[in-house]
């Protein structure tokens, strides 16, 4: 695809922060525009301050547009699509990023039915070829990757995963002052009768764990009651928890908890590993965590030269302590 459209990246400041997935967001659309050879832009709800204009700065982004009232409509997904998909129009936008969370996927078949276009969900990777543009996305899980080739004849609207957004995060190297335009929509919004009130966070304790952000695994070096401790401990500190196949074996706990080559693939911001000697099977399952720990009573034991840190120790008086401090840390209730 040559130099035609534009890529805007619709960004989120939750909390009024360019947090990782925003940051990611820009990198990648930055380095789409490199690929596709086209200019792009951030789009976004709140007008950014002057902190938050010097990060879009540090990530190289040429222009913000601005979507003036989209503050008062981030909980009502489909007038914000349809906002966005009116901004995209008139910036005859090419491409639509949005990260693939709770607003940006709920956003984007929004946009993509607005504009007529082709979307893509999850996306991972996306590089130009002879036959056109070849975007990966994840299939059935993380397991396998599914191609697809886009002819750059209708626009497109992909989500791309926080995940593989912060595997690109990268300020540029001198940073810039992006220009803010503003932009009005085409007619006002009339209220909805139903309207979000909240959200409910996933809960970490039956969240699936491919998803989870912070898991505890148990393995075969746990007995019963080390177990339960594993388990109340990560109640008490709102992770989730997993075990190895030894583990499941035991009927200790479903198979949606078992990680591993034939259990979850697993992707969290930290593992810990307790009681667990590291096959390659259960390895093969969590190499891909951003940050692995691990516990285990046998300096040799294999799992220590595949994490980040590792703690030699006997979980039966390791458990113990450690339930008893965060106790007394958060007053015991879970
Ligand atoms: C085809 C195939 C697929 C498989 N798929 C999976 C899979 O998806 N997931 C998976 O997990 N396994 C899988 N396995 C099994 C895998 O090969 C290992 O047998 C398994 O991962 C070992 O689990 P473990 O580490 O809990 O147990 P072990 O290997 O028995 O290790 C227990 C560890 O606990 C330590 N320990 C003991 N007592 C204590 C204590 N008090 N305090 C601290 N540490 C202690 C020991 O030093 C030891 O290192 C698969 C196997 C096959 C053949």
């Amino acid at each position: 695809m040559s130099r035609s459209g534009k890529i805007l990246a619709f960004v989120d400041l939750p909390g009024g922060e360019l947090d990782e997935t925003g940051r990611g967001l820009l990198s990648y659309a930055s380095r789409l525009a490199g690929t596709l050879d086209t200019t792009w832009g951030a789009v976004v709800a709140v007008h950014p301050d002057c902190g938050q204009l010097a990060d879009f700065g540090a990530y190289g982004t040429p222009e913000i547009i601005h979507m003036i009232g989209a503050e008062n409509l981030l909980d009502i997904p489909s007038h914000l699509g349809k906002y966005l998909a009116q901004v995209a129009k008139a910036e005859a936008a090419k491409v639509v990023l949005l990260p693939h969370n709770d607003l940006g996927a709920t956003l984007a078949p929004v946009v993509a039915h607005e504009l007529d276009a082709a979307i893509l969900t999850e996306l991972i990777t996306l590089r130009q070829s002879s036959d056109g543009v070849r975007l990966s996305r994840k299939a059935l899980g993380v397991r396998l990757a599914e191609t697809r080739i886009w002819d750059g004849q209708q626009p497109l609207v992909v989500t791309v995963s926080p995940r593989a957004l912060s595997q690109v995060v990268m300020p540029t190297v001198r940073s810039v002052t992006p220009a803010v335009i503003s932009c009005r929509p085409t007619a006002p919004f009339t209220c909805e009768a139903a309207k979000i009130t909240g959200r409910i966070p996933p809960d970490p304790q039956t969240v699936d764990l491919t998803e989870a952000e912070v898991i505890f695994s148990a393995g075969k070096g746990c007995d019963q009651t080390t177990f339960d401790q594993l388990k109340e401990l990560s109640k008490l500190l709102n992770v989730s928890f997993g075990v190895t196949r030894p583990v499941y074996d035991l009927g200790w706990t479903g198979f949606e908890r078992m990680v591993g080559q034939t259990g979850r693939t697993v992707t969290p911001r930290l593992y810990v590993a307790m009681g667990i000697s590291g096959s390659m099977h259960h390895v093969g399952g969590i190499k891909d965590s951003r940050r692995i720990i691990a516990i285990n009573n046998d300096p040799r034991a294999p799992i220590f030269p595949n994490v980040d840190e590792g703690f030699v120790g006997d979980l039966k008086e390791l458990l113990p302590r450690l339930l008893q401090q965060v106790k007394a840390e958060i007053g015991g209730a879970p």
